[in-house]
């Protein structure tokens, strides 16, 4: 019988699974599931302690929000918690209501566990946006990296398990017969027992276009959801059927009436609020009146580069694509 404590013997650094018993927190035994991915070892207790994980470093989230201790510093908060220091206030299963969330695969992933948006959040703890930890850890790194756009590997490791707890816990029943799900063995997928649909994290493409005319001014426009003086870039979903370049054409004449051509892919960026892809591009002016929708865009105007060096008009933060897109043609780019 191992314990929570000397298992060391399972962390062998390949990934796989095995059964075992398991002294619980409560000093009751257990069966549990132990896996090992990349040298790090957490289990799943098939008894009433829900909460027995081993990895390394863990993450709990409440709604878009990671709950952390009230004195872990904001720069720390990327970096995940140590799995020791939840049990004392979330170890009982009782607290979850459900058994908690957990998941890990062999990326490398960090594990994660889902706190149910009615449960109270303990003195001792805070909450701190999931999107506010992941651009913690700065700029870093060209389009390419775990995230894409201007987002780290650290915070692309983050988003993704958000996003996969996100879809788990949305795909607990089967959309086509309505069964019970269940994890698929093979792959990161949920199983239908019943009538064997698969089904895979959802992910949206939208597109987001910078689009630049001869004079090399951008358009930047004003979504009625933005700030005052805020204006970004034109962006939509991508509908069924469209390959990405269709729907860069199809929202900038929705929204602004204008027609481009000269689509060049620039970068991409995960976004799982709750499970977009943000697909951004540079598109050349072709022809066409500048007219907004009224409705989601209501102004769009040509700005120059000297413009918006100066300050006119307010950006979006840093670590979003359009930002990144934006700041990649102030430095001359397409
Ligand atoms: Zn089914």
């Amino acid at each position: 019988m191992a314990t929570l404590r000397d298992t060391p013997e399972l962390c062998s650094g390949e990934a796989h699974s095995q059964w075992g018993l398991i002294r619980c927190l409560h000093g009751e035994v257990h069966p549990a599931v132990f896996f090992v991915i990349q040298g790090s070892t957490f289990s799943l207790c098939s008894g009433r302690c829900t909460l027995v994980c081993m990895a390394k470093r863990v993450y709990l989230f409440q709604g878009t929000n990671l709950v952390v201790p009230v004195d872990m510093k904001d720069g720390e908060v990327l970096g995940g918690l140590d799995p020791e220091t939840l049990r004392g206030d979330f170890g009982e299963p009782e607290y979850y209501g459900v058994p908690p969330i957990l998941h890990s695969d062999a990326a490398g992933m960090l594990p994660g566990f889902l706190l149910p948006p009615d449960r109270p959040v303990p003195p001792a703890w805070r909450t701190f946006p999931v999107l506010g930890a992941a651009l913690s850890s700065g700029p870093a790194g060209p389009p390419g990296t775990a995230a894409g756009g201007n987002l780290s590997a650290a915070a692309g490791r983050l988003l993704r398990i958000y996003h996969v707890l996100q879809w788990r816990k949305d795909s607990a029943y089967c959309g086509s017969c309505g069964g019970a799900n269940e994890d698929s063995p093979v792959e990161l997928a949920r199983l239908c027992p019943r009538c064997g649909r698969i089904e895979y994290p959802r992910i949206s493409p939208a597109v987001i276009t910078l689009v630049q005319n001869d004079d090399g001014q951008a358009l930047l426009a004003h979504n009625i959801k933005f700030k005052p003086k805020l204006y970004s870039l034109i962006a939509g979903f991508t509908e069924a059927g469209e390959c990405l370049e269709a729907t860069v054409v199809r929202e900038v004449k929705e929204e602004v009436n204008l027609d481009v051509d000269t689509i060049r892919y620039v970068t991409s960026q995960s976004w799982p609020f709750p499970n977009s892809l943000m697909v951004g591009f540079a598109a050349r002016y072709k022809g066409g009146q500048l007219k907004c929708d009224g409705t989601e865009i209501v102004d769009a105007q040509w700005f120059t580069r000297e413009s918006v060096l100066g300050g006119t008009p307010e950006l979006p933060g840093p670590g979003s694509v359009s930002r990144y897109i934006i700041d990649r043609w102030l430095t001359g780019g397409p």
